[in-house]
């Protein structure tokens, strides 16, 4: 691979989280009975008109915005035509050479600096309708026995992210889309999660000789639905195409789908030429032309974006540490613990394995309590402290009683209460002290009741036979 630079690009489709359609009323829904929500709109019943979601143009402006895009005065709605049972209408209402956002640069922190990758235009669009293939092989359409149809998700908003071929590795990529992904998230706009389907990703993938300019001939890469799927993907992807310009072949311009289970690339179908679609303006839509009333509050309003955030806490932290934080949503309550006197190290390691396994929610976390249980946690039994963080999350959360069951493996505290047992028992004492070496475990069953088994009985073991010595 030394040889080969890799070339990607990525396409990315955002479901937005808005309550109905893109062009009707219909609620937008996961889960739902299959075609219980359609109307004649989502149906493409001939006759019947669309009225663009005035949210999804907002939501769509301020993802623009995030990505540093420029948000056109002058947007256009055009027919994306095609026959497939997905699209009642026959044609999928996009944008083309207009569209809403576009020219943008989304900077992805990396363990040298920075990455700068160029978004070519978000643009919004409609769902087609969800398809299953029953019976035949893996799902396809090819050799399935019928096909069945939900139009719940058609109609239902999307924004499509193309980016540059900016992207130089698959960790790139799988980077990129993680930070891409943690910013949808804070954007309120979508839940983006790739196993439900609402943030979907393609790659363009292509190799050149490390040094040259120009661009080879690439694949594209779809099906992928997880990051590590994506990685995956990409490398296999990456692998066959320097095996095939090594061996003298020449990489045909084809769509691949990446089988997990596998590992295993399946070619699509051939594309001699770009798809003919016969866009053309939607004429049943005037333009969009966003004012910027509606512009420059979202430009205003735009929280700090995670990608800004990595760079504060490599204060702190290694660059994984950082990025982990922050792409898992829990960089925020990390900064809380740590100014509330969690050291960094220990507390971003908690949060990134213990706290990950309990799935707690960060936004749920009291950071000082959370502080005193880092403080405390080389103190505390590990399995109480494990309790502690898995039940950080619980409203009215201390610290306190499980800092106080940390007492009980603790010699001083125990000591006390192991005085008190032999004091209240003379007879089994003396009987002990006799030769009767039995009598021990009536004593550590004394104290271990008394602690309501509390105790870590090996260090009350210790301390009784330490105090029946002396
Ligand atoms: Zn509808
Ligand atoms: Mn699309």
């Amino acid at each position: 691979m030394n040889r080969w630079e890799p070339v990607i690009g990525l396409e990315i489709h955002v479901h937005l989280k808005t309550r109905t359609k893109m062009f009707c009323a219909c609620a937008v829904e996961y889960g739902a009975e299959p075609n219980t929500l359609t109307c004649p709109v989502c149906l493409g019943h001939p006759g019947t008109l669309p009225v663009p979601n005035a949210r999804a143009v907002e939501w769509t402006v301020k993802l623009g915005l995030a990505l540093g895009c420029e948000i056109a005065a002058h947007a256009v709605f055009h027919r994306k035509n095609y026959f497939y049972p997905d699209l009642a209408k026959g044609y999928q209402i996009s944008q083309y050479d207009e569209p809403l956002c576009r020219d943008g640069r989304f900077l992805v922190p990396t363990a040298e600096g920075e990455l700068e990758v160029g978004i070519v235009r978000a643009h919004l669009e409609e769902d087609a309708a969800k398809i299953v293939h029953v019976g035949g092989a893996g799902g396809r359409i090819g050799g399935a026995d019928y096909s069945l149809v939900d139009y719940n998700r058609a109609g239902t908003p999307l924004v499509e992210i193309v980016t540059r071929p900016d992207l130089r590795s698959a960790d790139d990529a799988r980077r990129f889309l993680q930070l891409l992904r943690q910013t949808i998230v804070e954007l309120g706009i979508s839940d983006a999660e790739m196993e439900k389907g609402t943030l979907r990703a393609d790659a363009n993938i292509s190799v050149r000789r490390a040094g040259d300019t120009g661009l080879r001939t690439r694949t594209e890469l779809k099906n992928m639905n997880s990051f590590s799927f994506i990685a995956r993907g990409i490398e296999a992807e990456l692998a066959r195409q320097v095996e095939v310009w090594e061996s003298g072949g020449e990489v045909v311009q084809q769509t691949y789908d990446f089988h997990a289970d596998t590992g295993a690339l399946t070619a699509r179908r051939t594309k001699e030429e770009a798809e003919d679609y016969r866009y053309f303006p939607e004429p049943d839509l005037v333009p969009l032309s966003p004012p910027p009333e509606l512009v420059e509050p979202v430009r205003r309003q735009l929280p700090e974006l995670p990608g800004a955030r990595v760079g504060r806490l490599r204060a702190d932290l290694d660059f994984e540490a950082a990025t982990g934080l922050v792409t898992s949503g829990r960089d925020r309550l990390f900064e809380a613990v740590v100014a509330a006197g969690g050291e960094p190290r220990p507390t971003a390691n908690v949060l990134m394995n213990q706290f990950a396994t309990a799935g707690v929610d960060p936004a749920a976390v009291e950071a000082d309590e959370f502080a005193k249980l880092i403080a405390a946690r080389d103190r505390i039994p590990r399995d109480t402290f494990l309790r502690a963080v898995a039940e950080s999350g619980r409203p009215g959360f201390a610290a306190e009683p499980y800092l106080a069951e940390a007492a009980i493996s603790d010699t001083d505290a125990l000591a006390p209460l192991v005085e008190r047992v032999l004091a209240e028992n003379p007879k089994q004492v003396a009987s002990y002290r006799g030769g009767k070496e039995g009598v021990l475990g009536f004593f550590v069953g004394q104290v271990m009741r008394e602690t309501r088994g509390k105790a870590d009985p090996k260090v009350v073991n210790e301390l009784v036979r330490e105090k029946l010595r002396a």
